[in-house]
């Protein structure tokens, strides 16, 4: 067989010493060519889920030399494992298989595990190799980039973390074969987050492929992740540590936030509860006078097309809306800031928005 098969999409995120690439494309999953050169010695570990393992573990497994000393860890499913509990097990395995500081771990999952796994990675004996083998389309586009890792605590999401960054990412389009439909749909969230923010010929595009994506052409797909990739990552080397630019990936965030935070966090799919806030970001920018009504009914079409909701939960009220706005972390001296739209394609941070001009488009806004 040649070279060229399965040649994948790569991208290389800048951050100096600490850059690493992102291969993106169909059949990667089983080829030691994406993984071999980043382990940082012969100990590896993956980590994976109850889910995840039975569908892709013994492929990823056929891409690792049969020379490895290879250990696994299945962790349970779902965002309430995402504790420092999990973490414990992962550094006790690693322990009691006597891996040293040249051992890489491998998180072979969605962001749950990318982010728990990440974090692990960063503590163990001061810092160990770390690769990402993202499943799910939002930690294909989203989590996986960044360098963010971390776990929840009893009193908040993500409240214990580390920037840590992975030696590759790897980006198996087939896994997406199996993600549920409203799984699918959610990272679709983000994909559309990125071309609202920050490439309008991007989100024209995207108009058009949107179907495709949801039928999961590879090569839509790639070219969708390959974008976001590169969107986030520029975003992410000019801003590693969250003091500016970066704050525009928060676009939708602070109203799906208040959706998440009164549905319990859970009934509503995070991207879901941002596709609904992007929607409510676009038409208070109109409101503002900044998009015409033309560009929020693209964003709407846009939103539907993902099979997003396009209205807030019907027993939501005004009142429940700001009173979890105002404990977003973005705020800055009891102002609320938030990322609106100047037009689509070029977000900004917004922290004088009229109240009386929220509070009617909280109004207005279906429920
Ligand atoms: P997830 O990891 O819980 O995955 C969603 C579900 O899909 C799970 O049940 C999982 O087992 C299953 N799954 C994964 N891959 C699959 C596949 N290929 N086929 C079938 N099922 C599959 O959720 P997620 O949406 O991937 O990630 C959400 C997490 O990511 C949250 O904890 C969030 O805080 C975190 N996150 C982190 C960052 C960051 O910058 N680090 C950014 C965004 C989100
Ligand atoms: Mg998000």
């Amino acid at each position: 067989m040649s070279d060229s098969r399965n040649a994948p999409c790569t991208l290389e995120v800048a951050l100096g010493s600490r850059s690493y690439p992102i291969h993106i494309g169909p059949g990667l999953l089983g080829d030691p060519r994406w993984l071999a050169p980043h382990l940082a010695g012969r100990q590896v570990m993956v980590v994976t889920n109850e889910t995840v393992a039975p569908l892709y573990l013994s492929r990823l497994r056929q891409g690792l030399a049969a020379d490895l000393e290879v250990r696994e860890l299945v962790l349970p499913d779902g965002e309430a494992t995402k504790t420092l509990a999990s973490v414990e097990r992962i550094w006790d395995a690693l322990l009691a298989a006597g891996f040293n500081r040249r051992c890489t771990l491998i998180a072979l999952g969605g962001g749950v595990i990318g982010d728990m796994v990440g974090f692990a990675a960063a503590c163990y004996q001061r810092g160990v190799a770390f690769v990402q083998v993202p499943t799910t389309l939002l930690a294909q586009v989203d989590s996986s980039v960044g360098g963010k890792t971390g776990v929840n605590h009893p009193r908040g999401k993500n409240m214990i973390g580390a920037f840590w960054q992975p030696r590759v990412v790897l980006v198996d389009t087939d896994t997406l074969v199996t993600l549920p439909p409203r799984e699918l749909s959610a990272g679709l969230a983000e994909v559309i987050k990125y071309g609202l923010i920050r490439d309008a010929d991007f989100l024209a595009w995207l108009e058009t492929e949107m179907d495709a994506l949801r039928g999961l052409d590879p090569a839509a797909l790639t070219r969708a992740i390959e974008r976001s990739c590169t969107l986030k990552s520029q975003i992410v080397a000019e801003d590693e540590t969250e003091q500016g630019v970066r704050a525009l990936l928060n676009l939708g965030h602070t109203f799906g936030h208040a959706i998440e935070a009164h549905q319990g966090y859970g009934n509503w799919l995070h991207g879901e509860a941002v596709g609904t806030g992007m929607l409510m970001a676009a038409e208070l920018s109109c409101r503002l006078g900044w998009l015409s009504d033309e560009e929020v009914a693209r964003t709407r079409a846009i939103i539907e097309a993902a099979a997003l909701p396009l209205a807030a939960p019907a027993e939501m009220s005004v009142e429940d809306f700001l009173a979890i706005m105002r404990l977003d972390k973005k705020n800055l001296d009891s102002r609320l800031r938030l990322i609106l739209l100047r037009t689509l394609g070029e977000a900004c941070i917004h922290d004088a928005t009229p109240p009386e001009t929220l509070a009617a488009l909280l109004e207005a806004f279906p429920r």
